[in-house]
């Protein structure tokens, strides 16, 4: 494989990444944590903001964990950037503001995977290590021609033993190389195969199979996501002012600043549901529902489900004093409330507001 993949790098690789023009680990570490859900082009955007605000482990670990979860507001699962802040106070305590230089103990810091460490031990130290990311993953499968389930535990070990067996010393360019046709070529949905530099030794390809595309899926046949369905409270306070909770640290949107859900099930809610969501919002926030509003639904789309979303509209009257329930959550001026860290479509809610 490297024979055939380092002149195809040569000449179409992703050269101009701007993490393929550091040795700094921290540079590099964050580039691989940015990347394990987020699409490059989505990551080209934030990592620049990023590295400006946190150029390195220090600022990052002594930064507040609010800030981090606003800049990383957008890119979705957040455990992300709050396994980020805890790895960059791991390493300013612990290592001296070094990046462990082992894999068993990079492993070690929060989030960081075999094939996460793996990369940065390569770039930033020169380590000749088998990455194993989802387009390395994909290739393998594929160039080997893996049937069943790719995560199971015993397919794993077979495609890290293949990983290490494909992959050359030094690893560097071998490791992008097979990054970069993973994302460019080898498609989870309509692979390249004319195009690819594989064709020729690869397994799945049409070529060796008589079949229309690649026998192996390489993880793309999902399942439909279910969907369920969110109501909103969006009080304001007579001077415009909307009150936010922040959500338990567990679970999704963990940490971020957000709208106090008050119905979430996976039917529509109906005209009961609807004066149960007005009680509670009573109850826990002296809301009183403004009457004969249209809830208009709109999506959002998680890994494992989509959420179907409206938001109901509510005035909270002055309070004389802030009831338990509100003791997590706070009043904030749209315009303020969008420096936290907020779930992207409360955020796009929120400025609809300004
Ligand atoms: S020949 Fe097709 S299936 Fe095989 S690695 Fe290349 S793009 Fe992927």
């Amino acid at each position: 494989m490297a024979a055939r993949l380092l002149p195809w790098y040569a000449d179409n690789g992703r050269h101009h990444l701007p993490w393929r023009h550091t040795v700094d680990a921290y540079a590099l570490w964050l580039a691989e944590i940015m990347l394990q859900q987020t699409r490059v082009e989505t990551a080209l955007d934030y990592y620049p903001r990023f590295l400006e605000k946190f150029p390195g482990w220090e600022s990052l670990a002594s930064a507040n964990l609010d800030d981090v979860l606003a800049l990383w507001s957008g890119l979705g699962y957040y455990a992300r950037a709050r396994n980020a802040h805890r790895t960059a106070k791991l390493v300013a305590a612990d290592w001296n503001g070094l990046f462990p230089d082992t894999l068993e103990e990079a492993m070690l810091l929060p989030g960081v995977g075999r094939s996460t460490a793996a990369a940065v031990l390569d770039s930033a130290y020169g380590q000749s290590q088998a990455i194993l990311d989802a387009n390395a993953r994909r290739v393998l499968l594929r160039v080997h021609g893996l049937q069943g389930n790719p995560r199971a535990p015993a397919q794993e070990k077979t495609l890290w033993r293949l990983a290490e067996q494909e992959t050359p010393d030094p690893a560097h360019e071998y490791n992008q190389a097979i990054q970069d046709l993973g994302s460019l070529v080898c498609l989870s949905k309509r692979p390249r195969c004319t195009n690819c530099p594989l064709m020729g030794v690869c397994r799945g390809s049409p070529a060796v199979t008589g079949e229309a595309s690649p026998q192996v899926s390489g993880g793309s046949g999902k399942r439909p996501r279910p969907k369920r369905f969110g109501l909103f409270l969006l009080a304001l306070d007579g001077s415009g002012k909307v009150f936010l909770e922040r959500r338990p640290e567990q679970g999704v949107w963990g940490g971020l600043w957000c709208l106090p859900l008050v119905y979430e099930e996976t039917s529509l809610p109906g005209p009961e549901d609807l004066a149960e969501g007005a009680a509670l919002a009573a109850s826990r926030f002296g809301a009183v529902l403004r009457a004969g509003e249209i809830l208009s639904f709109r999506q959002h789309v998680f890994s494992h489900f989509i959420l179907e979303f409206a938001t109901l509209p509510a005035f909270l009257p002055a309070m004389q004093q802030v009831p338990d329930a509100l003791s997590h959550g706070q009043l904030w001026a749209p315009g303020d409330a969008l420096g936290l860290g907020l779930p992207s479509p409360i955020r796009r809610i929120l400025e609809e507001l300004c």
